[in-house]
């Protein structure tokens, strides 16, 4: 089987309410990188399909927005989507998309329910917009270019100093 990849052909022979429950400990392709990724899935058959709720957790590499070191972020996925069949697991007959339902994720032909593409969408939005590499981080000294972290004695003048002696120079 492959990572996210879940048959689910028995339990939709099954009632409403019946579940399964999945560790996660994967690696996945998300936007060209692997990520690896860990949680738990669960699957619960609805009226309609399977509806999946899992809670995986990987992590991703990016510059500090403040510092610009490469800091390690985690990123927590909560997904809760419902998948729709398109093929009758008893009968063989192909099912009809509902009206308003287009966009619903779909369980492939094969009875395979695929979480990569949810999980890619989540993903993208679990991206921090300024990742920090921690919470308190002071940036970058603006006199000199250095980290503030975690104590900075700065050897240069404040700016603002040096731009007042520029000033004086100018008017000569
Ligand atoms: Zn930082
Ligand atoms: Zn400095």
């Amino acid at each position: 089987m492959l990572p996210m990849l879940y048959n689910v052909s028995t339990i939709l022979k099954e009632h409403t309410g019946a579940s399964r429950e999945y560790d996660v400990d994967d690696d996945v392709q998300i936007d060209g990188e692997t990520h690896s990724l860990h949680g738990h899935v669960r699957l619960d058959r609805t009226p309609r399909g399977v509806l999946v709720r899992a809670a995986l957790r990987g992590t991703v590499q990016a510059p500090c927005s403040r510092c610009l070191r490469p800091a390690t972020l985690p990123i927590d996925l909560a997904i809760e989507e419902e998948f729709v069949p398109t093929i009758d697991v008893i009968s063989g007959a192909r099912i009809e998309t509902l009206e308003g339902e287009e966009d619903a994720y779909r369980i492939s032909a094969r009875h395979e329910l695929d979480l990569r593409e949810p999980v890619r969408q989540y993903w993208a939005m679990a991206m921090p917009m300024a990742p920090l590499c921690r919470e308190d981080c002071a940036g970058l000294c603006p006199a000199c270019g250095s980290e503030m972290n975690p104590e900075h004695a700065c050897a240069q003048p404040p700016l603002d100093e040096r731009w007042a002696k520029l000033a004086r120079l100018n008017e000569g």
